[in-house]
């Protein structure tokens, strides 16, 4: 595996590979990789030939009482795991590759970005998308593959690469669990041994959502109430939102009709941490998955 820095390298390996009979796969990250990272990489390894990882802690995507300078940065551990996956090409560049002095453009989706993690994130998403538009730009793969983990950013990433008409398909992967149900999440690292018990509520909410939309239930407002009580009820976790939306407007509904997503955000002591639920018609019932 090649480990690249800069963008101007990563620009000519990236062109070469383009020319080569496989596509070209690209699974951008922030690093601290996990098994959900992981996933992301077998399935592009599945797909694509050659791979390309980039690790990037972006800052334009950190609000500033955000945790960008003590986000975890475990680049060595995070190379040896996508040497032994067979990954081709690691692309960490030093924020200045990324945004050199003057640099003054930011690219944003708008109405999707503003909502739900938006709304608790201002210019959250407009960081993202920047990046990801960035890292697009500079490896031009034929697929991404990002995580449903964030629901709401890979419906912004997709829009954006439908409006700007980019020859990169957007593929999505499943959210990796662990056994007791938490999503992996780099910020997990921060929690106690207290919070990381704690924040297995956001999962159990959404257990509880699968199985009364299983049992009939339609009423949304029940069905984000039953959420509600779950986690409000659990000590040391604040609710940021927790709302049943459609998984293409991202506007609430009213009532399960077609493909909705439930959202949901809190805070399990100081970290803060998101699930979903996909929500999904078929025939007269609803197929959730978590
Ligand atoms: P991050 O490093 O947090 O920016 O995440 C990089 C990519 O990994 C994003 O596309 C995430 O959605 C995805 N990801 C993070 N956690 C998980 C998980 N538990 N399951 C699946 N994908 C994930």
């Amino acid at each position: 595996m090649e480990l690249i820095h800069t963008v101007a390298w990563m620009r000519q390996v990236a062109a070469e590979a383009r020319r080569g009979d496989c596509p070209l796969g690209l699974v951008p990250t922030m690093g601290a990789l996990h098994e959900g990272h992981f996933s992301l990489v077998r399935e592009a390894k599945r797909q694509c030939s050659p791979v390309v990882v980039s690790i990037f802690v972006n800052p334009k995507q950190f609000g500033p009482s955000e945790d960008f300078q003590k986000y975890p940065r475990t680049l060595d551990a995070d190379r040896a795991a996508l040497e032994n996956l067979g990954v081709d090409y690691t692309f960490a560049p030093a924020p200045e590759q990324i945004y050199p002095s003057g640099f003054r453009t930011a690219v944003s989706v708008e109405g999707l970005s503003d909502k739900l993690e938006g709304r608790s994130r201002p210019g959250h998403f407009r960081g993202v998308t920047t990046v990801v538009l960035k890292l697009f730009e500079i490896v031009q793969p034929r697929f991404a593959f990002f995580g449903r983990k964030d629901a709401q950013q890979v419906r912004i990433i997709r829009q954006m690469t439908g409006d700007l008409a980019l020859d990169t398909e957007i593929a999505v992967c499943p959210i990796v669990r662990e056994p007791d149900g938490l999503a992996l999440s780099s910020r997990n690292a921060y929690l106690s041994a207290g919070d990381r018990r704690a924040a297995t509520v956001l999962y159990r909410s959404l257990d509880a959502l699968r199985r009364e939309i299983s049992a009939g239930d339609r009423d949304v407002v029940h069905l984000v109430a039953t959420v509600r009580k779950i986690i409000e009820a659990e000590p040391g976790v604040a609710l940021d939102y927790a709302e049943i939306v459609d998984a293409d407007t991202l506007e609430p509904v009213m009532a399960l009709r077609k493909t909705c997503c439930a959202l949901l955000a809190a805070r399990v002591g100081n970290t803060r941490l998101i699930d979903n639920a996909l929500i999904e018609p078929a025939g007269e019932s609803f197929i959730v998955t978590l």
